[in-house]
């Protein structure tokens, strides 16, 4: 096929068309584009959250022991650095005030309409019209949709669930009127909330039982507490942090989110980093239970200090046999054992495959986003769909969420969506949407490098589609900064605006999808 002729983007700056842009979820990734948005004077904004306030994952989870596992320094926007971090690895509750503080200091509290659930977003008139649970609806040029990955928990259908006397709810809905301490806590689930959770919970547990379905390799943190001093000198020396974060960032970026992606002396550095952890497991069977058979960055890597220790405690009990069902009184495992329990916590992980969904999304000629992806979530580029004009995604498919800290990732895709929106301003362009060849060639590319990563190393993860197939940026993280810092013309339909120079281009009443 022959591309379309590349529109062109000389129409005068001063030609300004109205543009109204709506953003779904006022989390991490919702939050940066509102801000960017803002920043780049856009006014007519609403970002809607379902929820009361804004934050996403940090709001929602607020389980004991909640902790980041990337360093505070490149967990904040680059241009809102943060001097208050007390730790080199934050709490839950401090990302989320920084997020709160950095939304209201940004002037974002008058564009958000927290509680508020988006349904339906169609495309009609060339435009998307979006409906809230309470029928109400508008319209807008562009539909963001920064709608999460961790969102929806997901919970196993165990026969007999109803019947337990106990408390029971998922590590994501923490019931903070549960009593903790002297209780007999069952996790279920080894994944970095299972794993915050033991280390939190065991020094009050009267008795601890994490169930284990597949060991994870788990990587001790040292976490600094962060001085006084140093947080006044950052604080008086904003210019500091601009200095030193891009080189947390570039340590991380050159050793973890590498061994990731590419054989090499990283990935046998930290395969080794990780076996060592595992020698502080004294006894033997305990340790073979707990060594994975697939290798380290294959799930997402545990980081967390203490874990080790707290599993060789007395009053825990590592439990790897399977849970057949749950009874009035504990869990039972497929040995015949009753596991008596007080609470269990269902540390068991989220359907992060479902990204915008259960959010109807109808594109030109009806057709939905559960046709687009009925064989799999897959994006141009990360960021756009095709046959879905004026949408794009934050932390979309194959987003390099294990690469660096999402907020970075974020950014980077707030800011090339911002360049179609400056275009639309500009009366250059009044729809666009990827074409299905280059979406298509993404794809392939991705599929060809995923074999050298570490994610298709033999075991299941959150990382994976319903086919198995590793969502993940399979190339290290700068290419994806690269790929997304300009608009690939070729790659597009577009339909011209009010100020273009030229005729109208491929896209005529919606995509040829
Ligand atoms: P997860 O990594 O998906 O782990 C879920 C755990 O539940 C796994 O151990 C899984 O076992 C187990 N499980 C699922 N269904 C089960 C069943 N039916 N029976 C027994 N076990 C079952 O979920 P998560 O721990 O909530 O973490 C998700 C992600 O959130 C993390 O990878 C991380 O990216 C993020 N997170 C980050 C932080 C942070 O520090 N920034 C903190 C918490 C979470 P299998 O392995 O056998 O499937």
């Amino acid at each position: 096929m022959t591309p379309p002729e590349p529109v062109t983007d000389r129409a005068p700056v001063t030609h300004r068309v109205p543009v109204s842009v709506a953003v779904i979820g006022a989390g991490v990734s919702g939050l940066c584009m509102g801000l960017k948005l803002k920043a780049a004077g856009i006014e007519d904004f609403v970002l809607y959250d379902k929820a009361e306030d804004v934050g996403g994952v940090w709001r929602d989870n607020t389980y004991p022991g909640l902790s980041c596992d990337i360093p505070s320094r490149t967990y904040c926007y680059s241009f809102a650095p943060n001097p208050e971090w007390n730790a080199l690895f934050s709490t839950g509750p401090e990302i989320l005030r920084y997020l709160q503080r950095t939304a209201t200091d940004h002037g974002l509290r008058p564009h958000l309409r927290t509680g508020t659930h988006i349904t339906r977003a169609t495309f009609t008139d060339g435009r998307w019209t979006l409906e809230t649970s309470t029928g109400e609806t508008r319209a807008f040029d562009f539909l963001l949709c920064a709608t999460g990955l961790l969102v929806h928990p997901t919970v196993p259908d165990l026969p007999g669930a109803d019947t337990f006397r106990g408390r029971a709810f998922h590590s994501a809905r923490w019931d903070h009127t549960v009593q903790t301490t002297g209780q007999k806590i069952a996790i279920v689930g080894t994944g970095s909330t299972g794993v915050q959770l033991t280390c939190a919970l065991t020094p009050h547990a009267g008795r601890l039982m994490l169930f284990q379905r597949t060991p994870q390799w788990v990587l001790p943190k040292p976490n600094k507490r962060i001085s006084a001093l140093a947080k006044a000198v950052h604080r008086r020396r904003p210019a500091l942090a601009r200095l030193t974060d891009p080189l947390w960032r570039l340590a991380f970026e050159t050793t973890i989110s590498k061994a990731a992606v590419t054989p090499g002396w990283q990935r046998t550095l930290l395969t080794y980093a990780c076996r060592i952890a595992l020698l502080r497991i004294r006894s033997t069977g305990l340790r073979r239970r707990m060594t994975p058979d697939h290798p380290p960055l294959c799930k997402r890597l545990v980081v967390a200090s203490g874990f080790h220790r707290a599993v060789q405690q007395p009053h825990v009990d590592v439990i790897s046999t399977p849970i057949a069902r749950i009874t009035p009184r504990g869990l039972l495992t497929t040995d015949g054992h009753e596991h008596e329990a007080d609470l269990i916590v269902w540390a068991t992980g989220f359907q992060a495959d479902a990204y915008m969904r259960p959010l109807h999304i109808t594109g030109p000629h009806g057709r939905t986003l559960d046709d687009a992806w009925a064989r799999g979530p897959r994006s141009y580029n990360t960021v756009a769909l095709p046959g879905f004009p004026n949408l794009f995604l934050l932390v979309g498919p194959n987003s390099p969420f294990s690469g660096e800290a999402v907020i970075r990732t974020a950014e980077t895709q707030a800011d090339y969506i911002l360049q179609w929106i400056d275009l639309f301003a500009r009366g250059v362009i009044s729809r666009t949407t990827p074409t299905r060849e280059a979406t298509d060639a993404f794809n392939a590319a991705i599929a060809t490098a995923l074999p050298n990563t570490a994610f298709t190393g033999g075991c299941s993860s959150w990382y994976q589609d319903q086919n198995g197939t590793p969502l993940v940026w399979p190339w290290p993280v700068h290419t994806h900064r690269t790929l997304l810092s300009r608009i690939h013309h070729p790659d597009f339909h577009t339909l011209p605006g009010p100020a273009a120079t030229h005729g109208p281009s491929a896209l005529a009443g919606g995509d040829p999808a």
